[in-house]
């Protein structure tokens, strides 16, 4: 077969060659060692956890190396698309944190090795389409769905592996002159690779996470260029990341299967191939195994889930770290004030088998980080969340900022912040009771305590409650209330004889607690106060007593 004249036949309009696509996507200026690698999702319309991790995972290698990363858009497979999902993606990542030097932007592309679009690149995917045709290494393939199927029946029938390779490959040797007619006659058809790979064939190879494989080689004919005249994400990876001289790719463990396919199209492509992190499932535990997470039953796998919830951004990444590496949490502990990116993330230390997702463990996480946020930050983060996500609450809260602000200062600062809430969404739990609009009693007075002693401490209360009083004087007030009705002032004196007693300067205290937050657990109560102001306390004070 001359293959130079087949090359022609099939890809009459591809005019360039390798060479002059080449000599568009020079060599990077980076010193030796540094890390060049992308995050390259196909826009399905689901933003997941994976693409946090993933992209984090690659962000690290390269910008701890001093190296460059991208985004990339894998656009190929166009019934899969969606529309705006790209845009969501780019937004989706750079709420996440995750920065791009160069790709796909809002704004269009940035830099010098683009389209990083993969449609916009059909013309270069088929120039290497016709160097691989003129070399030999791939043929057309005019099989119709029906004979595909036809195939796989044998196959089953056989109990040999499906595919289309050895005697199934029924285009592979066919005549010139078959080609022709088949073309002639307008029938669709499909470049294939003619493999030369042997599944007796074994060899090892080190991946960053799995560390040693066995790879079996690859024997079956796959499709390089599809009808439409596109290749499909197995030809496009190592075109692109071989001009756009990616070192290291960062992608899900479904693509080890086809490893042993891609290692052979950089062969036969004369690329160096990238060195690959192959990365396991998210796993969770479901009762007492484990199983990978799923688009289906978890909500979790998505990241509009974290958005929508209200977690915040900095508690995904601090957890992601977590989960990814095992030594970053002590580090935290070393370093509790210090930026996330000092530390020393290190692939290696992935699990190869995948990582547990835990969104109890997220959840200690979140507390823990608002709790050292400002009641600024706190208050415009909260804003943020609930202009998008609960417009009521948004109102309400924004109306006096420092109101807001005054209250989410609360037990703030020091060395034992309070650890409330670790989602935006739990601040209207939080301080809700601080709006008369979403006030209300949320339980109500153990059957033990009299009715009586309870409507005592609260009229004495109002009688006495200034809201000019320090904390210390506004508290003995509250102390002499129980001493006159016989509850102890002294949690000691209480302690050390209950039986002396009707209750304590703790009940009184969870007495005024309930009529002014309407719960049995709230912030402290002499700045809740002070920030309600005397009015709007004695008023809910005189409207429980009135209801008792
Ligand atoms: N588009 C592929 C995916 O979304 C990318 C895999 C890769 O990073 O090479 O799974």
């Amino acid at each position: 077969m001359d293959n130079k004249y087949l090359a022609q036949l099939l890809f009459p309009d591809v005019t360039k060659t390798p060479e002059e696509i080449e000599a568009m996507y020079p060599e990077r200026d980076l010193a030796e060692g540094v890390a060049v690698s992308r995050h390259a999702p196909s826009p399905t319309g689901f933003v997941h956890l994976g693409n946090v991790v993933q992209s984090l995972i690659s962000e690290r290698l390269c910008h701890q190396s001093g190296g460059i990363l991208y985004l990339r858009i894998e656009d190929t497979d166009s019934k899969r698309e969606v529309k705006g999902a790209t845009e969501s993606l780019i937004n989706m990542l750079a709420y996440y944190g995750i920065k791009f030097d160069e790709g796909v932007t809002l704004d269009g592309d940035k830099g010098a090795y683009g389209p990083y679009t993969q449609s916009k690149r059909r013309d270069i995917y088929r120039v290497y389409a016709k160097k691989m045709v003129e070399d030999g290494n791939a043929y057309p393939c005019f099989c119709t769905k029906e004979e595909l199927e036809a195939i796989r029946e044998e196959q089953e029938k056989e109990k040999v592996s499906y595919g289309y390779y050895g005697k199934w490959a029924v285009w592979r040797d066919r005549p010139i002159e078959d080609i022709e007619a088949a073309l002639k006659a307008g029938k669709p058809w499909v470049l294939r690779l003619r493999s030369t790979g042997s599944i007796e064939n074994k060899f090892k190879y080190n991946d960053l996470i799995k560390g040693e494989i066995n790879v079996t080689e690859n024997d079956v004919d796959f499709v390089i260029i599809k009808s439409d005249g596109i290749p499909p994400y197995h030809f496009a990876h190592p075109i692109d990341d071989h001009l756009m001289h990616t070192t290291h790719v960062v992608r899900g463990d479904e693509w080890l299967a086809t490893l042993p396919l891609h290692l052979q199209l950089h062969k036969l492509l004369g690329f160096k191939p990238p060195k690959y992190a192959h990365i396991g499932a998210l796993m969770k535990m479901d009762g007492s195994s484990k199983r990978k997470l799923s688009t289906r039953k978890d909500p979790e796998l998505g990241l509009a889930f974290y958005k929508s919830q209200g977690y915040p951004r900095d508690s995904v990444r601090e957890y992601v770290m977590t989960v990814l590496n095992s030594n970053f949490e002590d580090w935290r502990r070393a370093n509790p004030d210090a930026d996330i990116d000092e530390f020393k993330f290190s692939v290696k230390k992935l699990n190869p088998a995948g990582s547990l997702f835990d969104l109890g463990k997220l959840m200690d996480i979140s507390k823990n980080v608002i709790s050292k946020m400002t009641a600024e930050q706190v208050y415009e983060y909260t804003a943020e969340w609930a202009n998008e996500f609960d417009k009521d609450f948004y109102d309400v809260f924004t109306a006096d900022p420092d109101f807001s602000k005054a209250v989410l200062a609360i037990g703030r600062g020091g060395n034992k912040p309070r650890k409330d809430f670790g989602l935006w969404s739990e601040v209207k739990g939080y301080m809700g009771f601080m709006f008369d609009k979403y006030f209300s009693l949320e339980c109500n007075y153990d059957e033990k305590f009299d009715r009586d002693s309870i409507k005592t401490v609260l009229e004495k209360f109002v009688e006495s409650y200034d809201d000019g009083d320090e904390q210390q004087v506004w508290f003995d007030k509250i102390k002499a209330i129980a001493s006159s009705i016989g509850y102890a002032a002294d949690m000691k004196e209480y302690k050390a004889n209950p039986d002396a007693f009707k209750g304590s300067v703790a009940d009184v205290s969870m007495f005024l607690r309930l009529a002014v937050t309407g719960k049995l657990n709230s912030p402290d109560m002499y700045s809740v106060m002070k920030i309600l102001g005397r009015d709007r306390v004695n008023e809910r004070i005189k409207a429980m007593e009135e209801r008792l």
